[in-house]
């Protein structure tokens, strides 16, 4: 089913936080300047959390793509408040975001060239997301793992058991590549970087 030179196609945009476009079809994230994704037609915009950077452009874009949005039900309840979802930050209100799916992990979008597994991360946002693609080896993982053992932060509404516990379920997988919610595509020993980003989350919790 996969095309024979095992990569999934992905486009990054990176101005605000990573937003992926796979096979031009499936955004994960869509930062916050519409613009960026101007000219591209994803059909599903999935949001890895309800942080405002990953989600601002998310109602322009499903506008002007009649593309529909995903999200984790745990982190819908969460769209129109200021200060969970980090707008207060940027000293803007939440956008009026309404999502047309709600994910609760374990749903799988597919098509010919990739398998997308939702994974349910809580511990940076109680409805945090990872997506997996297996036959790549390609994990999304938002802004629950970083490279180089970096973590999402827990104080805007998170909590760090659920992060631990979230990152102890990466280690079971085995990525090649890891395309993380802000910072660059890594491909050096994923596995080991996320070690390192258990061991830094534990390392908080003494
Ligand atoms: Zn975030
Ligand atoms: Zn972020």
């Amino acid at each position: 089913m996969k095309p024979d030179n095992n990569k999934l196609d992905v486009q990054r945009f990176s101005r605000y936080s990573n937003a992926y476009l796979i096979d031009g079809t499936v955004l994960i994230d869509a930062g916050i300047d519409p613009r960026e994704i101007a000219g591209y037609d994803p059909q599903l915009i999935i949001l890895t959390h309800c942080h405002f950077d990953h989600t601002c452009a998310a109602p322009e874009i499903a506008r002007m793509t009649g593309a529909r949005v995903a999200i984790h039900e745990e982190d819908a309840k969460l769209l129109d408040d200021d200060y969970a979802t980090g707008s207060v930050l940027f000293g803007k209100r939440a956008p009026e975001i309404n999502p047309d799916m709600l994910l609760y992990g374990g749903e799988i979008f597919e098509s010919d060239n990739f398998m997308l597994e939702v994974i349910h991360t809580p511990g940076h946002t109680p409805g945090g997301i990872c997506l997996y693609e297996s036959e790549t080896r390609s994990l999304f993982s938002g802004d629950t793992v970083f490279p180089d053992g970096g973590i999402g932060r827990c104080d805007l509404g998170g909590d760090l058991s659920d992060l631990i516990r979230s990152i102890e379920l990466l280690t079971t997988l085995n990525p090649e590549v890891l395309y993380p919610g802000h910072l660059d595509v890594t491909d050096a020993d994923v596995p080991s970087q996320i070690g390192l980003s258990l061991a830094n989350a534990r390392g908080l919790a003494v």
